[in-house]
């Protein structure tokens, strides 16, 4: 990921911890997956519900939706935080620094 935004300067990570809402939302996303897929899994099968793979596609669509979600939660998480804290002219790069 730039530092910067290439077009305006501004700096994505606009001070230490930055990227905590991002993994809120990214931990989110991905637990309501899980359930869907959990809860999904034995209201189809009961009353014979395969554990076993029940647990492996829980695992897997944990780690695939947590990893493929994560760059999308930062741009939600900036988008939304924008939206509250407005960019300041002094969070811009100049532009010889992008
Ligand atoms: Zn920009």
């Amino acid at each position: 990921m730039r530092r910067a935004c290439p077009g305006c300067g501004f700096r994505f990570e606009r001070e230490p911890g930055y990227w905590v809402g991002a993994m809120i939302i990214d931990t989110a996303v991905t637990f309501a997956a899980l359930f869907v897929v959990l809860v999904g899994g034995i209201l189809l099968t009961w009353p014979d519900v395969p554990w076993g793979w029940l647990a492996a596609a829980t695992a897997a669509v944990t780690a695939v939706v947590g990893v493929a979600f994560y760059p999308r939660s930062k741009t939600l998480w900036a988008a939304l935080e924008i939206g509250y804290h407005p960019v300041e002219a002094h969070e811009l790069e100049p532009p010889a620094d992008r």
